[in-house]
C-alpha cells in the first residue's frame, strides 16, 4: 500500500463555496503525484458538493453503525459509500471527548465500516504526555482491543490505524519521531498477539497531532509510519500541498 496522508478538516470551513475552493487547489497541487494515496474527510454536509478523481479521495469523520430507521442526527455508513466515501475516521479523540464516544461504539461503527466495504481509520492516543497512570501502553492496549474486539482477521486488511496522541492534537506540540517510532513498534506487537505477524507488518499506521510541513517526513522516514492524519495544516493548500509533495519525492 502507498503512504496515505489524509486530511481531517473537521468542523471548517464555514461554507460549502469555501469547501470547494480548498478541495479544487488540493486536487490541483496532488494531480501528478504517483506514490502517496490522499484522502480528504471534510465535514459530511459538504461530501455530495465535492468531486473526487483517481489522485484525491473522500472519507468522512465519523458514521452511525445502524444502515437507517429513528436515528435522529445520525448518517450511516451506507449514506456515506453511496455519496463516494472510500473512508471514515472512527474514534478520534474529539468525537471521545465532546460525544461521550465509547470503545463499545467505536467498535460497531468499524464493524458497520468494514461490511459496508469502507476502511476505517481508527484513531487511538494517550491523553497526557508522559502518558498517565500506566503510561500510554495502557491506554492504546485498551483502544485496540476493544475497538478491533470479534474483528476477524479476515477483515483486518481493510483497518488503518493512526496513532494521534491526545496531547499533540492542535497543540502545536508534536510527538517527536523517535517517541512514535516506540509507540508504533509497541502497536505492531499487540497486532501480533491479537492476529499474527504478517498482519502485523502489513496493518497501515498513521501518525496524527500537530503534523505540519517541518516535521511531517520525519514520521515517515524515521518512525515507520505509513502515513499521516493532518488537521489543522490541511486547512492550508499551500502547507497540505507541500506534505504531499515532499512525502511523494522520498
Ligand atoms: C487531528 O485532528 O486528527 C489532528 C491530527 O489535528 P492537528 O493536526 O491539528 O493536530
Amino acid at each position: 500500500m502507498k503512504p496515505l496522508i489524509v486530511a481531517n478538516w473537521k468542523c471548517n470551513p464555514p461554507s460549502l463555496p469555501e469547501a470547494k475552493e480548498l478541495f479544487e487547489l488540493v486536487k490541483k497541487g496532488v494531480k501528478d503525484v504517483k506514490k502517496v494515496e490522499v484522502v480528504i474527510c471534510p465535514p459530511f454536509i459538504y461530501l455530495p458538493g465535492l468531486e473526487k478523481d483517481s489522485n484525491l479521495g473522500l472519507g468522512a469523520q465519523d458514521c452511525f453503525w445502524k444502515e437507517s430507521g429513528p436515528f435522529t442526527g445520525a448518517i450511516s455508513v451506507k449514506m456515506l459509500k453511496n455519496l463516494g466515501c472510500q473512508f471514515v475516521i472512527v474514534g478520534h479523540s474529539e468525537r471521545r471527548r465532546h460525544f461521550r464516544e465509547t470503545d463499545l461504539a467505536i467498535n460497531k461503527k468499524i464493524k458497520a465500516v468494514l461490511e459496508n466495504g469502507l476502511r476505517p481509520i481508527l484513531c487511538v492516543g494517550e491523553k497526557e504526555e508522559r502518558g498517565g497512570k500506566g503510561g500510554f501502553s495502557t491506554v492504546i492496549k485498551t483502544q485496540i482491543e476493544k475497538g478491533l474486539k470479534r474483528i476477524p482477521s479476515s477483515q483486518i486488511n481493510d483497518i488503518v490505524l493512526a496513532y494521534e496522541p491526545v496531547w499533540a492534537i492542535g497543540t502545536g506540540k508534536a510527538c517527536k519521531p523517535a517517541q512514535a517510532k516506540v509507540i508504533n513498534l509497541f502497536i505492531r506487537k499487540m497486532i501480533t498477539k491479537l492476529y499474527n505477524r504478517s498482519i502485523a507488518e502489513e496493518l497501515p499506521v498513521l501518525y496524527g497531532g500537530s503534523v505540519n510541513r517541518e516535521n511531517a517526513l520525519g514520521y515517515l522516514k524515521e518512525s515507520g509510519m505509513k502515513g499521516l492524519l493532518v488537521g489543522g495544516a490541511s486547512l492550508k493548500s499551500e502547507e497540505f500541498i507541500g506534505i504531499v509533495r515532499d512525502a511523494d519525492n522520498l
